[in-house]
């Protein structure tokens, strides 16, 4: 149920977030908006007014006894009884009152008259009037009858605050249905968009160490969730290879833990069964010590392995010479040779300093040496040859008149426990693990191991490492 729970929290999240984000942007486009209609309504209202004073200018006229008043058509004109809200007033350019829109019962535009109010242009602003209202002025000095007076025409911004209230009112009544819309959409795409999640989410639950072959479904391999369920799969294929190679390993190790230990109770059962004189007793207590030096020579690879895997060994670098080092093995294998009545012969070659990690390297080369004297007849010759295969690589090779190893099976005699003849490899104190010790020994020194036909017939073992590591 979690994943479930958690994928559908993901869905929420996501709506919540742009339900969020989208609802302040909205409420700056409210913001805006309003703004933007709240001046196109001022400038309407100044512009109406100009127009207005125009016609109300042509309609003043003074009466006999000298007062300022309006024309009858003033108050019939039905463009100006719509302005309900409009007031009017004259001053002489002394700040006398001339004239005053009934209207304004009395309440003067605020404010005195401005130094050259309406001088050459329609003065415009908002203002109140003396009983409190808001009202934009528009002013303009005029000569009636040769006197020079100047106009004021208000317009009351109560409508006008009216009509932005009640547009600012309609946007946001829907403003959250808007929002709600947007959410439900953004909610079920992303529902769609995450459903492969979910079956991704799904089956990767029933994947365990058992069900390693399980993999993620695909949906669309171009898209996000697709390449992470791609990669997902890749990493799955990785784990079920290293899980495999694991219990490979272990089973092996097990088998070839039993063979010796098998070898020493038979040995031991058979020994006991009757009474032998001490010289016999030597010879079985000898044939079991035999089976236990292979015993700890199979415990000390494996622990070399494991501790490979697991990361733990650190090279230790120092610089040596690379016949040094070949003259160092044959010193250790030598008396095995001997033993065979092999010779091993060192080619003259350039004198390589190598940078590496000596012991390491040195079993590498060992183990190498080690196969070719198990694996040729006796009284033959083995060869080491030492070179620098081009301008940053230095090859030791090392041939053998020995049966060689089959092409098909070439690359397979470096993996862990691999023989070619399993019977006769083990006869020979054979562990399966030499080889694949020294493949890893020189892929650390960033080198590679590999094995071609000798010319004279037999194996050529051949190490490469880079010169300047
Ligand atoms: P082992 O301990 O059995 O020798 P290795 O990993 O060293 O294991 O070698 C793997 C197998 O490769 C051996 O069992 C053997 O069959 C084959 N092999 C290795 N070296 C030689 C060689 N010089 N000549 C012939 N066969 C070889």
């Amino acid at each position: 149920m979690r994943p479930f729970a958690q994928s559908g929290n993901l869905r929420l999240r996501l709506t919540l977030w742009y339900g969020t984000a989208f609802s302040i942007l909205l409420l700056l486009h409210i913001g805006v908006a309003t703004y933007v209609h709240y001046s196109q309504l001022i400038n309407r209202a100044y512009h109406a007014e100009i127009q207005d004073l125009e016609t109300t200018e042509g309609l003043v006229y003074q009466a006999p006894d000298g007062r300022i008043t309006m024309n009858e058509e003033y108050f019939n004109n039905p463009e100006i009884r719509m302005h309900l809200d409009r007031h009017l007033e004259i001053l002489s350019p002394d700040g006398k009152v001339l004239y005053q829109d009934q209207r304004l019962d009395g309440a003067g535009i605020d404010g005195p008259l401005l130094p050259h109010e309406g001088v050459g242009t329609y003065n415009e602003r908002a203002t109140r009037l003396s009983d409190g209202r808001r009202v934009l002025v528009i002013s303009h000095f005029h000569y009636i009858h040769g006197q020079p007076m100047i106009l004021r025409v208000a317009y009351d911004e109560a409508p006008l605050f009216a009509n932005v209230v009640s547009f600012l009112g309609v946007l946001l009544l829907l403003a959250p249905i808007t929002v709600l819309i947007a959410m439900w959409v953004v909610f079920t795409v992303a529902s769609r968009a995450l459903s492969p999640l979910s079956s991704m989410v799904r089956r990767a639950e029933k994947i365990t160490a058992e069900r390693l072959s399980e993999r993620l479904p695909v949906h669309d391999p171009s898209d996000d969730l697709g390449h992470a369920a791609r990669v997902f799969n890749g990493l799955l294929q990785r784990l079920e290879d290293s899980f495999s190679q694991l219990r490979r390993f272990t089973s092996d190790a097990s088998h070839e833990l039993r063979t010796p230990l098998a070898s020493m109770r038979s040995i031991g059962e058979v020994s006991l069964q009757t009474s032998h004189s001490n010289e016999q007793y030597r010879d079985v207590i000898a044939s079991m010590l035999e089976e236990v030096r292979r015993l700890t020579q199979l415990v000390d690879s494996l622990l070399a392995i494991s501790r490979a895997d697991s990361g733990q060994i650190a090279l230790r670098l120092t610089s040596f010479s690379c016949i040094d080092l070949i003259q160092e093995v044959i010193a250790v294998v030598g008396i095995l040779a001997e033993d065979k009545h092999q010779t091993i012969f060192v080619a003259d070659g350039p004198q390589i300093i190598l940078h590496a990690d000596r012991g390491i390297l040195r079993q590498a080369i060992l183990n190498v040496v080690d196969n070719a004297i198990k694996y040729s007849p006796a009284s033959t010759e083995i060869r080491i040859e030492v070179s620098v295969a081009s301008d940053s690589i230095a090859e030791i090779a090392i041939s053998d008149r020995g049966p060689g190893i089959p092409p098909e099976e070439q690359s397979q005699i470096f993996d862990r426990f691999y023989r070619i003849d399993s019977g006769r490899s083990r006869e020979r104190g054979g562990t399966g693990l030499g080889l694949s010790i020294a493949k890893w020994a020189v892929e650390a020194h960033g080198g590679n191991i590999g094995v071609r036909a000798a010319e004279e017939g037999g194996s050529c073992f051949y190490i490469h490492l880079p010169l300047s590591v």
